[in-house]
């Protein structure tokens, strides 16, 4: 018969599930606090009060520590993630090993449990270290003109006799410049704060197996936890006990008080396997948006790009129909039209602006990283203006809504695994 502490226990349950919710939440919201839709309209209004009331409760010195962290870990390379990444993969291990492994080998003695996550341990560090120092697809002196004539321009979302700013080399499409590596890539997906690398044509099929191998360390760990648990609830009957509730009466057991229980008798088996099925499902999200890019052919940058280009596009066809002389004026300072739409930038841009120069050369290093990204959206915006002039606004949306380099599901696939050696395309790079 359990009895005693249910209600405060269950109350501490609660408060911690809601207390973890609730960081969880508002570290996905200052994460997503730049996406257009909290720019604009109702939403829009509250993220510009919560900044302006930010400003006035946050003191001066926080927001420097602040912007000092997020430049130290976002817009620099470091190692910091790697590091939490390898703690956190030997805690898990070490916890399994040492909490869970004795119940399995109790219970389920004929089994082996002993192969499977050694070999997903070393192949996961592996894998990382493969993907974090493997070439990327640099772009460089020497491969550029092959890189240029292998995917080909579409002329909306890559145009021709492009060239990278910084590196000052033809910019082929699909390719991007990474400020925080400092070189371009070809077929650039993203830049990874876990692999401390960029994430391009030529490592990131590495990505996508350590995806997949963390998929299946986080799903194999969760469910030989489960399996323990569901050990000890058989081995001590847990299901035909009876509870006593708050009027002193016994109930039959239910899924919430055998929770409770199993938490405060062995609270760190019940605390990995919530974490198990969390960082399942969030892993589990992120590999599904890079399979769905893999079996396209597309990256995270050209979703990103097209995006922005849509946005782009029907900013300047509401103005056209709204008032061609405006139109005109847009015409010659589209980034006008940025900065009025967006009135207040980032937490993040206002306090660069006011710890600017106080760190010296790596904050004019950050204006810099600003400055070209934002030559870049006036690119876009003025090579809209051009293709409005010649096509409808329809017309173009239809254009940007077909992937141009989408070779079928197979040459997609082997373009990711085998990339330049595509069937039917140009493999004479390097
Ligand atoms: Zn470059
Ligand atoms: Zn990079």
């Amino acid at each position: 018969m359990l009895s005693g502490h249910k209600p405060e226990a269950m109350n501490f349950v609660v408060a911690f599930g809601s207390y973890v919710g609730l960081v969880l939440v508002l570290i996905l919201l200052y994460f997503m606090r730049d996406l257009p839709l909290f720019k604009t309209g109702l939403l829009g209004e509250i993220r510009n009060t919560l900044i302006k009331v930010s400003d006035l409760l946050v003191p001066e010195l926080c927001w420097k520590l602040l912007e000092g962290i997020n430049w130290r870990l976002f817009k620099q390379r470091t190692m910091f993630f790697q590091v939490v990444y390898m703690f956190l993969l030997f805690l898990g291990y070490f916890e399994f090993v040492v909490e869970v492994l004795p119940f399995l080998h109790y219970f389920y003695e004929q089994e082996n449990h002993i192969n499977v996550p050694i070999f997903n341990f070393l192949t996961l560090v592996t894998l990382l270290v493969i993907s974090s120092i493997s070439n990327p697809g640099i772009i460089t002196e020497k491969n550029v003109r092959g890189h240029v004539k292998y995917w080909g321009t579409d002329g909306l979302v890559y145009w021709e006799n492009t060239q990278c700013a910084t590196c000052k080399l033809p910019k082929p499409a699909r390719s991007k410049h990474c400020s925080l590596c400092g070189h371009c890539v070809f077929k650039f997906d993203h830049h990874c704060i876990w692999t401390n690398s960029c994430l391009g044509g030529n490592n990131y099929r590495y990505f996508i197996l350590f995806l997949l191998n963390n998929l299946f360390f986080f799903t194999y760990g969760t469910w030989m936890v489960m399996r323990a648990l569901g050990g000890i609830i058989e081995h001590m009957h847990l299901w035909d006990v009876k509870y006593i509730d708050d009027n002193d009466q016994p109930q039959p057991m239910n899924y919430s008080i055998l929770i409770h229980h199993l938490f405060m008798k062995f609270p760190r088996m019940v605390f990995l396997a919530a974490s198990g099925i969390f960082l399942d499902i969030a892993v589990g999200i992120f590999t599904l948006f890079h399979i769905m890019l893999a079996f396209t052919n597309q990256t995270t940058n050209e979703r990103h790009r097209r995006g922005f280009i849509e946005s782009v596009i029907k900013r300047l066809a509401n103005t056209n129909k709204n008032d061609t002389h405006e139109r005109k004026t847009i015409g010659n300072n589209g980034l006008a039209e940025i900065d009025k739409n967006e009135p207040i930038d980032s937490v993040k841009d206002n306090v660069r602006l006011r710890t600017k120069g106080i760190k010296g050369t790596e904050y004019s290093n950050k204006d810099n990283q600003t400055s070209s990204k934002r030559q870049g959206k006036q690119l876009v915006y003025h090579h809209v203006e051009e293709l409005l002039k010649k096509h409808s606004s329809n017309e173009i949306l239809q254009r940007l809504s077909n992937n141009p380099y989408d070779l079928g599901f197979f040459k997609n696939i082997w373009s990711v695994f085998f990339p330049l050696t595509v069937p039917g395309k140009n493999s004479d790079i390097y």
